[in-house]
């Protein structure tokens, strides 16, 4: 492999055994059916590492282990010291291994390797750290009753997560979906993306050796409609947490109806970024390139649909244009790069022929349009950075998730119309307001429908701040103290006095 040379050698070790194996039960093991699935490096289509490939079989092995885990084994009766001081470690080896991890999260996703070291990495150890600090935190109520009773609460474990992920951010996700179960007490059978398994599969080696108890959480990779789905129907699975689009994730909902486990989605998006002229026109331009091309535009509450007041709008989206033109393109790991390849053939196609209904939809490409084949790019999944105008609303590029660098610019005359075109949408993830006028930009906070509005800003995260959706986005709310509802529940004890 041409890239080896660059590479610390941790990760070549990684990704020279000849098959990564599924932590199951505290054991590394091979799919019950012997199969294997690739894993490819999409700036390059080549093939990085061979990969277990997890079925119904595996998933029933990890669910029982998760379970027993959960009924009988050492994790519940943990002290709650002992398992802050287990996710702090977790915490720390992540950063101990952090550039071992970005390299692997470049290689598998494509993302730039300045990405996976400065957002993803740290962001999940930073997730460990965050819930780390809840364990000792989760305390229940005592109830005014009858003086005859003493009545309180406690707040319990939900049991056994199946959690899903998908290929966007596949380390900060999981870090996102175990760190919270974990300092709530659940066990795990964590599916990653079958585009992008191995940072989840180096953080199972990483869990191991920080100790967390085998059972705990086991790490089956393998394929949504197989292994994904046999965790769904699982009946001893208590909770899905998942991450992906909306029609997966309404099957999910579906399919969890059979045995009733809890549910939460986080789920697509189709965010309004609303500009208005009173705006710092040159922060507005940057925040909106980071709204929509961060990590390849593949971001479910990327900034998509740019509406821009309209008597700035030309200017705007030509400078706009004039920048997402000059953005390099190329290998994640190349320290140049600003954009990466998308994470697959599949979506390179996605994306591709999105492009090709906006231009038959009668919107104009300012800049992009195309897939990048320059030399060095032929043979990976590189799309053009894309600003499209001319784009109303009801058009398929503005109703429906591309999930690429592509951005629809569309104007708006006053604020009225700005809430009614972004509100004008099935999904509700997020938001962004540009303007210098206080009030407007809470009043159009307020009006949006959407789980986080930024003002000024856009993509800000932390671990301490709710993430999750309005309408077609999800129900439930990830990080901040709210993810300890998803993985919490309450039992109410009364005592005869
Ligand atoms: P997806 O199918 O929703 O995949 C997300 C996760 O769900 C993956 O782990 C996937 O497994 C699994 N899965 C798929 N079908 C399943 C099923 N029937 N039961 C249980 N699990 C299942 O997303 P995708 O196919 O990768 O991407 C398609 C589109 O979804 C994208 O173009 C984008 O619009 C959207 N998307 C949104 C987000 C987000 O963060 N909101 C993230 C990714 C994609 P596999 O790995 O085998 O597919
Ligand atoms: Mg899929």
């Amino acid at each position: 492999m041409g890239i080896a040379a660059r590479l610390e050698s941790s990760v070549e070790r990684f990704l020279a055994a000849p098959v990564r194996k599924m932590l199951i039960d505290g054991k590394w093991v091979e799919a019950a059916s012997g199969k294997t699935f690739d894993t490819l490096n999409p700036a390059t289509g080549e093939v990085l590492a061979r990969v277990a490939e997890g079925d119904a079989e595996d998933v029933d092995r990890a669910v029982r282990a998760a379970r027993r885990a959960f009924d009988g084994g050492p994790w519940r009766r943990m002290r709650p010291a002992e398992r802050e001081r287990l996710l702090l470690r977790i915490a720390d080896l992540i950063e101990a291994h952090a550039e071992e991890l970005a390299e692997l999260e470049t290689l598998d996703n494509g993302k730039t390797l300045a990405d996976s070291r400065s957002v993803d990495v740290p962001s999940a150890a930073a997730t460990f750290r965050y819930y780390a600090g809840w364990v000792n935190k989760l305390t229940g109520d005592t109830n005014p009753s009858d003086e005859a009773f003493f009545n309180f609460t406690l707040r319990e474990p939900v049991g056994v997560c199946g959690q899903i992920i998908p290929w966007n951010f596949p380390l900060l996700l999981a870090a996102w979906k175990l760190a919270p179960a974990l300092a709530c007490g659940n066990t795990c059978v964590l599916k990653p993306a079958e585009q992008t398994p191995l940072t989840a599969l180096r953080l199972g080696e990483l869990l191991e050796e920080a100790g967390v108890p085998a059972g705990v959480v086991n790490i089956v990779p393998g394929f949504g409609p197989t292994a994904g789905a046999a965790l769904v129907r699982h009946p001893m699975v208590d909770k899905i947490a998942f991450t992906g689009s909306t029609e997966v994730g309404k099957e999910i909902q579906r399919e969890s109806a059979a045995t009733l486990k809890r549910v939460s989605l986080e789920l697509g998006g189709k965010s309004p970024n609303i500009v208005f002229a009173d705006a710092d026109v040159e922060a507005a331009v940057e925040g909106a390139l980071v709204g929509v091309f961060f990590n390849q535009g593949q971001v479910c509450c990327a900034g998509t649909r740019l509406f821009v007041e309209r008597k700035l709008h030309d200017e705007f989206a030509e400078r706009l244009a004039k920048t997402a033109a000059g953005m390099k393109q190329g290998s994640g790991l190349d320290p140049e790069t600003r954009i990466g390849p998308l994470v697959s053939q599949e979506q390179l196609e996605r994306v591709t022929g999105y492009l090709e209904i906006g231009k038959r939809e009668g919107a104009r490409v300012l800049t992009g349009g195309e897939r990048n084949t320059a030399k060095g790019l032929e043979r990976g999944y590189f799309v053009k950075p894309t600003v499209f105008t001319g784009v109303r609303n009801d058009m398929r590029i503005a109703r429906e998730e591309i999930f690429g660098p592509v951005v629809a610019v569309i104007p708006f005359k006053d604020e009225d119309d700005a809430v009614l075109q972004g509100n004008d949408t099935l999904y509700g993830l997020a938001a962004g307001v540009w303007t210098r006028d206080i009030g407007r930009a809470h009043r159009v906070a307020r009006a949006i429908r959407a789980g986080t509005v930024w003002v000024n800003c856009y993509n800000v995260f932390d671990p301490a701040s709710p993430f999750g959706g309005y309408k077609e986005s999800g129900y439930g709310r990830e990080l901040g103290r709210y993810a300890l509802d998803l993985y919490t529940q309450v039992k109410s004890v009364w005592l005869r006095v």
